[in-house]
């Protein structure tokens, strides 16, 4: 074991399969986004990841860098301890063993690990590291979010802890797809944005990024509309902290990039409706859409038990 080598890292979200080569310090040698391709069902998207990881590993070995363990990060329901990815939502996978087939395919250790949790082991270490307990939230198309108690990140009895998307913001809300009304998931990810601003207007729906281009351009619709989530986010980070008390939140996944018109609107709609005391600090993923892939490359390695150079 060199200085030379890498871990490959592979990020599996429902719209982009995120890889990256990555060394010793986390820095990219070398990385590769490909479609997930959903529609065309479970077995291909499987393929897809392996084709992946493939290249990656040659990649490494071509460069003199070899690879030596390999971290995934999947969304979904995960069974890290087994390796299996457990229920993968629109990706298709059930009780897919994984971490077995990726080691099967090349010979190295492999690590399995919810998306979001992967996206809290890069955020939550670095400056936040020796706080405890922690917060990541991660907003996208779904909410997931993940807690951090002394370092080590909660899974639950069920491999089913951070579940803050299925907390009911709004009794009176809108449908989610676990089947209840009002879930933080259905009022303040991406696709929210996007149900909301076109109901306010009465027009096509538009992308979260163009509600939030309108904003900034001072239309007071797509303004109310972003203070709506803010609030509807408030409530559900709210309950959160009244039970875990964190030292801090910290706020991924793509509509977090929306930056100062979220997270202004967000800490003093936290401030009211959190009373107990004055609210953790809530602050903005370093890593955005790269978190999960980075995290995934943490963990693998951890797993070849290397320290990492990590800032
Ligand atoms: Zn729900």
């Amino acid at each position: 074991v060199t200085s030379d080598d890498c871990v490959v890292a592979v990020d599996v979200g429902g719209t982009t399969i995120k890889a990256a080569l990555l060394d010793l310090s986390c820095n990219v040698v070398e990385h590769l986004r490909v479609p997930t391709g959903r529609h065309e069902g479970p077995i291909p998207v499987l393929d897809r990841v392996l084709t992946t990881v493939d290249r990656l590993v040659s990649v490494g070995a071509s460069v003199g860098r070899p690879a030596v363990a390999v971290g995934i990060a999947c969304l979904g329901a995960v069974d890290e301890e087994g390796g299996i990815a457990l229920d993968s939502g629109n990706v298709g996978w059930r009780d897919l063993p994984l971490r077995r087939i990726v080691t099967d395919r090349t010979d190295l250790p492999v690590t399995l690990e919810n998306d979001i949790r992967a996206g809290a082991r890069a955020e939550l270490c670095g400056p936040l590291a020796g706080l405890s307990p922690l917060l990541y939230v991660a907003l996208g198309t779904g909410v997931g979010a993940a807690v951090s108690v002394n370092g080590a990140l909660l899974r639950g009895a069920h491999h089913l802890a951070g579940e803050l998307g299925h907390v009911v913001v709004d009794p009176a809300g809108r449908s989610c797809v676990c089947g209840a009304r009002g879930c933080l998931e259905a009022e303040a990810s991406g696709p929210a944005v996007e149900a909301r601003y076109a109901t306010a207007t009465n027009q096509q729906r538009v992308a979260a990024a163009e509600v939030l281009a309108r904003c900034r351009n001072g239309d007071p619709v797509a303004r109310a509309v972003w203070d709506t989530t803010a609030d509807c986010l408030a409530r559900g980070l709210a309950a959160a902290v009244a039970v875990l008390d964190p030292a801090a939140i910290v706020v991924g996944g793509g509509v977090a990039l929306a930056g100062p018109d979220l997270f202004e609107p967000l800490r003093s709609a936290l401030r009211r409706h959190y009373r107990l005391g004055k609210p953790p600090p809530v602050m903005p993923a370093r890593h955005t859409d790269a978190s999960a892939c980075l995290g995934a490359g943490l963990a693998a390695w951890e797993l070849v038990q290397r320290e990492v150079v990590w800032s």
